[in-house]
């Protein structure tokens, strides 16, 4: 094996693995380390996002909704299944085969990209040389014309709720669990709370979040906040807001937590606790003295729009610098900084990152909320249309939520859509396209769109904002 490269990338997750397979595609010689490992020691690409994120954690939503599904909404159908009964030995031995054909599917990419694939340890030493430490603890020293630091993040761990597996756990163990906990306690109602909250809650448990914050989903646009907390509450998600955990112990085999609200000091039970309170970037070991890159006050690795950091040659991608911890946005950074480095064009658009929650219903957004536009002072309109004025999510028996898009008043630019209701994180794929081109409403009030679709949705909230919407009253 070569110890010199064009680009050697660090962290092989949903940021570096792309970065290294376009670099690859770039006819650059390039390496892609890491040290990612599963409970049972083997070494897997695809970081955090394929091994525990994304993919476990749908492979786990989508089980859970058809069971809560079969047993809730096929009566309505007119079908008889009987008593439906489900198997979480089975849910998780499918989920961990979709994992391993998932992460397996990315040494195969390597391969016919050209990409060279060492799983251990990588470290920047000054003057872009990269320690490499294998699994036997052998040490080389590789040369780069460019480094690519892709290390991504990890769970936030709470001083008043230290991590104690297997009853205090992170969003790693809620993925893993072995049994259907009868009462889970989820600290953090974001996006992992509410995900893996759903999984369990279908599944059967007593599910209790406690939030910090007095306000539900504050990052999202209000109505659609307002929309998913009833949704939440009628499926039993018992989501308790400005509640401040000052304790977590374990009692035998259960938690007791304490924590405090507005009404005083309370006592909760719980036989699991998920503590899903954020992530940090991680940049353990990553980089030796005199390297020249620098982190912020809040440990993400400082870089500028295109994600140089201030090294000569040294970028960085992902998790570990600014902006959303998301899986699309770190895979748009590494590619952007791949084809920057083959002297390509290269640019990522953080106006238009999508984000989506995927509980039911689905919740999906991009761009401005109303509260932001209108903290902007500009003058702008709103359309609404409801799911249950759609023959389709109507013929799917999900005509809940709906979908609203907010454009500009003097120009009728879109500035933001938010999606709440079936299969929103598909739908918001065209609002996304839309605002990349800089769409107006009226571009989308143009456009046709299939019938009977759930994305005739965003063509009536489009003509809603002109009160122009054909199948719902506008208001
Ligand atoms: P990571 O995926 O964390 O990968 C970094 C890799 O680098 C790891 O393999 C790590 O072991 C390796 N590494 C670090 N340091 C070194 C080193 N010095 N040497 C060698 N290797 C190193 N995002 C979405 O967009 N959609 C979702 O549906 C979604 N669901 C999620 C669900 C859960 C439960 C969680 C926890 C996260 C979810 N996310 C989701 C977030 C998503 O997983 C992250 O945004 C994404 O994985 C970040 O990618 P990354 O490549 O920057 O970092
Ligand atoms: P998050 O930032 O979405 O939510 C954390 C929540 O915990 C916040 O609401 C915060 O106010 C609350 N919190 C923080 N400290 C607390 C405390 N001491 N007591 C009570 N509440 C507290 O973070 P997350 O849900 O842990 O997810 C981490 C990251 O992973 C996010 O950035 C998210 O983007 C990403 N992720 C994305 C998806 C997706 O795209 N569908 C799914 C899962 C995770």
């Amino acid at each position: 094996m070569a110890d010199s490269f064009d680009v050697i990338v660090i962290g092989g997750g949903p940021a570096g693995y792309p970065a290294a397979i376009r670099a690859g595609q770039n006819k650059l010689s390039v390496a892609c380390i890491d040290e990612w490992r599963n409970h049972d020691g083997s070494y897997a690409f695809g970081g955090t996002c394929l091994n525990a994120g994304c993919i476990p954690s749908k492979a786990l939503l989508e089980s859970s909704e058809l069971y809560h599904r079969a047993r809730e909404e096929f009566a309505v159908h007119g079908i008889k299944v009987g008593d439906v009964g489900f198997d979480v030995a089975q849910m998780q031995k499918r989920k961990a085969g979709i994992v391993k054909a998932s992460t397996q599917g990315i040494t195969a990419l390597f391969k016919a990209s050209g990409v060279t694939a060492l799983q251990g340890h990588g470290k920047l030493l000054p003057g872009r040389r990269v320690q490499f430490t294998a699994a036997d603890g052998s040490k080389r020293e590789l040369t780069a014309k460019h480094v690519i630091l892709a290390s991504g993040s990890v769970p936030v761990e709470l001083k008043v709720a230290p991590f104690k597996a297997p009853h205090v756990i992170d969003s790693w163990g809620a993925l893993e669990l072995e049994a259907v906990p009868k009462r889970l306690g989820v600290i953090g109602a974001g996006v992992i709370g509410l995900e893996l909250g759903s999984v369990w809650r279908r599944l059967g448990s007593e599910v209790t979040v406690l939030e910090a914050l007095p306000d539900f989903l504050a990052m999202a646009d209000q109505q659609l906040a307002k929309e998913a907390a009833r949704h939440f509450k009628k499926q039993g998600l018992d989501i308790r807001l400005g509640a401040k955990v000052s304790a977590a112990k374990v009692s035998g085999d259960a938690v007791e937590v304490t924590y405090e609200d507005g009404k005083g000091t309370h006592k909760l039970t719980v036989d699991r606790l998920v503590v899903a309170a954020g992530r940090r970037p991680f940049t353990g070991d990553l980089l030796a003295d005199g390297t020249g890159v620098a982190l912020d006050e809040r440990g993400f690795i400082k870089v500028d729009e295109h994600c140089r950091t201030g090294a000569e040659g040294v970028w960085a991608v992902g998790d570990c610098v600014r902006g959303p911890m998301l899986a699309h946005k770190g895979k748009e950074e590494g590619v952007m900084v791949a084809d920057l480095i083959a002297g390509r064009y290269g640019e990522v658009n953080y106006r238009t990152i999508p984000a989506v929650i995927y509980t039911t219903p689905e919740i999906a957004w991009v761009g401005l909320t109303e509260e932001q536009v209108k903290a902007s002072g500009r003058t702008y309109k709103v359309g609404v249309f409801p799911f249950l004025a759609s023959g389709r999510a109507r013929a799917m028996e999900q005509a809940q939520g709906f979908a609203k898009v907010i454009a500009a008043q003097d120009d009728d630019e879109i500035l933001g859509v938010h999606i709440i209701g079936p299969m929103a994180g598909e739908l918001i794929a065209e609002a996304v396209l839309a605002m990349e081109y800089s769409a107006s409403s009226e571009d989308l009030q143009r456009t046709i769109h299939a019938h009977p679709t759930l994305s005739e949705a965003v063509h009536e909230a489009a003509l809603a904002a002109d009160k122009r919407a054909i199948d719902s009253i506008n208001r």
